[in-house]
């Protein structure tokens, strides 16, 4: 027998008109491209993405096509969202840090008929036009006063193009399992892989996350999404902000840190949320001009493992609550959330660190388990270690145009390429990415541990530790850092800080100081790039 409940299709547009009618004066502010700050509310972001609505439709944008967007985060990015996806059409985010020839590959793969964009990125596609003949339109997210001369085709601004509009229009009836988003992965090896997000998925995921042992997102809240939109779906913000009427405050292009803590000061900002490297800046910005945030209270902090000395730092010195996040472009993003459980509410100091170091416990919707390399499930004891594999309503079950690929087990789980632990409480952690760990003596020792530990020191700013092959032990860990401005820093003295604190034979062979670590299109450290720069490395006396 069936329920009596009413059909009500989890479709992206239902957010936004929430938010038109529940919080229609809240704000949504963002640093313009054009440089002053812009302000607009929730229910002007709806009537204006009703309009992108109109126009794409009167444009011959059909249900299932794909509308790229290269862009920062901006209100006008946020509206395009929800019109692409308003009449069906699937909003394709490209990364502008990916290398042009990755750009022009994803926009062909996907077969994009319009590009939506920003004045920065006006020259970057100019460069690559014409190899995108999908393409059919540029539309530049500005208005006439700011639209440059540009040969690129039926380039319009954004402004003029949204005006010949009226905005009576209503959003398409499709069905909550239709594509809304499509994302590709940073792919470090062989081509970008197509994530294509649903109007369910986006918005259960977004349902899942914003509650208080996740996002705690609320009305009264401000909330500074560092993460881009176009990184891994915007973690949700995008949805989620609106669905539970939040502040929103869009950074626009400057993320650095005297940008970020302006703006945080200035939009009286009660959460941020971004990646390892971000939160580096704003720290050293804040240590340098001995500045502290005055209205922060929680800091998000994924994509990368976020260091112990930054959860000190931000909660020691600082009064922010840090929680760590994982997961992936193939989980929506969100797979776990680094809440604090009733049972260990009562820590306190290193051991409260110790536990704000997992990658926290799995939200609703997500379904984890480790296995062995047979598949086999693993027990949940916080030191055996295995592949991480995931199921849920917002995880991949395939990849765009890719679709005859079995990529689950035999449980319908997929393999997020992460080694980690799960301990008795539920609570992961990431061990490693499965390429990344460092197989030593037939044993294996986290490279994310080690670097975790090498930049509690003093005078080390950011630390990557990559495998080395060794005629012994196989592999051997080498210990690459960056020492903070004005502070030279010695691989002895690094050496001597790590001692005791971890096993013997996990301490780093040696210690290279570098002035930079690369990191990939989005902010992580890039871990092949390294491993090439030190092709040639061979340890002393190995
Ligand atoms: P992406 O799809 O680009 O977001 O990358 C996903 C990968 O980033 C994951 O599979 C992890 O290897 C890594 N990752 C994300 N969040 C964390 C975290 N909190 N700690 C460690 N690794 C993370």
């Amino acid at each position: 027998m069936l329920g009596l409940m009413q059909d009500w299709p989890l479709l992206i547009h239902r957010v936004i008109d929430h938010a038109a009618s529940q919080f229609g004066v809240q704000e949504v502010v963002s640093r313009s491209i054009e440089g002053p700050t812009h302000r607009t509310t929730y229910s002007a972001v709806r009537a204006r993405a009703l309009k992108v609505a109109q126009r794409l439709a009167r444009d011959g944008i059909r249900e299932g096509d794909r509308v790229a967007t290269l862009a920062w985060n901006t209100w006008r990015h946020l509206e395009s969202w929800y019109g692409i996806t308003g009449i069906g059409a699937v909003y394709h985010t490209v990364n502008p840090r990916l290398f042009p020839e990755q750009i022009a590959w994803i926009v062909n793969h996907a077969a994009d008929r319009v590009v939506m964009t920003d004045l920065t990125f006006v020259p970057l596609l100019e460069a690559l036009a014409d190899k995108l003949p999908t393409v059919e339109r540029y539309v530049v997210f500005t208005d006439a006063a700011h639209m440059p001369a540009t040969k690129l085709k039926n380039a319009v601004a954004y402004e003029d193009w949204l005006d010949e509009t009226d905005g009576d229009f209503r959003w398409a009836s499709i069905d909550e399992r239709s594509a809304a988003g499509l994302c590709y992965t940073s792919g470090t090896t062989g081509h970008p892989k197509g994530v294509l997000y649903s109007h369910r998925s986006n918005v259960l995921h977004s349902m899942s996350l914003c509650n208080p042992d996740g996002l705690a997102l609320a009305s009264r809240g401000v909330i500074l999404p560092v993460v881009p939109l176009f990184h891994a779906n915007s973690w949700s913000i995008a949805f989620s902000a609106p669905m539970m009427g939040s502040k929103l405050v869009m950074p626009g292009m400057k993320l650095d840190g005297a940008s970020l803590y302006q703006m945080m000061e200035e939009e009286k900002v009660t959460m941020a949320a971004g990646v390892p490297t971000v939160w580096l800046m704003l720290l050293q910005y804040m240590e340098k001009e001995k500045k502290r945030l005055s209205t922060v209270k929680r800091m998000v902090i994924g994509g990368s493992a976020c260091p112990r000395a930054m959860i000190v730092a931000f909660e020691r010195d600082h009064g922010i609550e840090v929680f760590h996040a994982w997961g992936m472009t193939e989980m929506s993003p969100v797979g776990s959330f680094g809440a604090v459980k009733a049972q260990f509410a009562d820590l306190t100091g290193e051991a409260l660190y110790d536990l704000k170091m997992k990658q926290g416990f799995a939200m609703f919707g997500v379904d984890m388990k480790i296995t062995d390399d047979s598949g086999k499930r693993l027990p949940w004891d916080g030191k055996t270690f295995g592949r991480l594999k995931v199921s849920g309503f917002a995880v991949t079950r395939g990849y765009y145009g890719l679709e005859d690929q079995n990529i689950l087990d035999d449980e319908g789980f997929f393999d997020t390429g992460d080694v980690a632990t799960i301990d008795a409480a539920g609570y992961m952690q990431i061990t490693d990415r499965s390429k990344d760990v460092i197989k030593s003596g037939g044993e294996w020792i986290s490279s994310i541990d080690l670097e975790n530990l090498a930049v509690g020191h003093p005078d080390v700013a950011e630390a990557a530790v990559i495998g080395v092959a060794h005629p012994r032990w196989d592999e051997r860990p080498l210990l690459i850092v960056v020492a903070k401005e004005g502070r030279p820093v010695d691989r002895d003295s690094v050496l001597k800080f790590m001692e005791g604190k971890i096993a013997k034979w996990w301490m780093p062979d040696d210690v290279q100081v570098v002035g930079e670590i690369p990191h990939t299109a989005t902010g992580k450290i890039n871990k092949l790039r390294l491993r090439e720069d030190f092709r040639d490395y061979h340890f002393p006396g190995a």
